[in-house]
């Protein structure tokens, strides 16, 4: 299969008809898979009531088939056809942070979605994303769009449309190349099945913005606790991962520099993954500066990037950073904490 990719200037293209989203509708309607971007990573779309184009998503990605599928509407009236909202708290998160980084799992209605979307559970998660690429898309497409990230299973998600190409090129139909996206790590999934939110995955919407929209919520005991099974099936696979194994060091500099030069001094080349502040800091092999540490927004836009980037290295080890456990650094560590497969080093 030969990969479209379709180049569109957001602020120039949009404004009138966009032959390139139109070309891309029409695939997604021809139950083909296309890449797209959204304000938090690239997805890699399908029609999510055709069983067979939904396939094809799991087939491109090698993604296991029972990690179920956020479902991206473009309107709010779109949701009644398969979701049931009964929760007085979806309500309020939908009103205050849709179209956004915000996944909501709620009752599936049974025959509407392919039952792959869902991965045969009774619920389903669904989002608005704040894209107008996306939004267009899929309202052209004219049905809910079923997009997990669109990176092969196991890699860091796509921030960039080079990044889908990298990996999905020749096994999807399509890319709309709409330039590097903003938050950089994923939706954060809350699900609203019961009395209490309860967030199933951080990302881009913090817990306290939550709160402070619907009341307290939850975090899954599992995404911390390693005896726990996630209440969500993706969490428990291994992501977002470099070809050389990672590390995360609770410490200092000094502590940081130390392992490095150990490590070193055993034959290894070796990587550090650190923010602007201590750009200069370091003797390793690969430094890469990941956004400012006082501003965790910009580490989380540029965290995908970078690990993709450790791999022209071609290293054998990498230090990570540890960055605050707040705000939107809950998401980072727990996209750092999968791509180290929990390895933490205390220095
Ligand atoms: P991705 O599409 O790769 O960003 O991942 C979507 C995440 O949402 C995965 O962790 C899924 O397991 C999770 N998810 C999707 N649908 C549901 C659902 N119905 N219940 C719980 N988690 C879900
Ligand atoms: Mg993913």
């Amino acid at each position: 299969m030969k990969t479209k990719v379709w180049t569109v200037d957001v602020k120039r293209d949009l404004s009138t008809n966009c032959p390139q989203i139109a070309q891309a509708a029409r695939l997604l309607q021809q139950n083909e898979t296309v890449a797209f971007p959204t304000e938090t990573v690239y997805g890699l779309g399908a029609n999510a009531k055709h069983s067979e184009a939904v396939a094809k998503i799991y087939e491109a990605k090698g993604r296991p088939s029972d990690n179920p599928l956020i479902v991206h509407i473009a309107e709010i009236e779109q949701l009644a056809e398969f979701a049931e909202v009964d929760s007085p708290q979806a309500e309020m998160l939908m009103k205050r942070f849709w179209p956004g980084p915000l996944t909501l799992v709620l009752p599936c209605k049974p025959g509407v979605l392919s039952t792959r979307v869902t991965a045969g559970l009774d619920t389903v998660a669904v989002r608005m994303p704040d894209h107008p690429v996306a939004l267009e898309l899929i309202r052209q497409a004219g049905v809910p769009v079923a997009a997990p990230s669109a990176n092969l299973s196991g890699k860091p998600s796509p921030t960039k449309a080079e990044h889908v190409v990298n990996d999905l090129n020749g096994r999807i139909a399509g890319v709309v190349d709409g330039g590097p996206t903003g938050v950089g790590v994923e939706s954060t999934v809350v699900s609203c099945t019961g009395e209490i939110p309860v967030i199933l995955r951080p990302g881009g919407v913090t817990k306290e913005q939550l709160e402070e929209a619907a009341g307290p919520v939850l975090i899954d005991q599992g995404l911390t606790d390693e005896k726990k099974a996630p209440m969500s099936p993706g969490m428990k696979y291994t992501h977002y991962a470099p070809e050389a194994p990672l590390a995360i060091v609770n410490g200092g500099v000094e502590d940081i520099q130390r392992l490095i030069d150990q490590y070193q001094k055993d034959g290894m080349k070796v990587g550090v993954l650190t923010t602007e502040e201590r750009a200069d800091v370091y003797q390793a092999d690969a430094v890469r500066i990941c956004g400012r540490r006082d501003r965790l927004e910009t580490v989380a836009a540029g965290l995908y990037d970078v690990l993709r980037s450790f791999d022209e290295e071609r290293l054998d080890f990498i230090f990570a950073e540890s960055f605050p456990e707040e705000g939107v650094g809950r998401a980072i560590m727990n996209r750092l904490l999968k791509a180290a497969g929990h390895r933490v080093i205390e220095a």
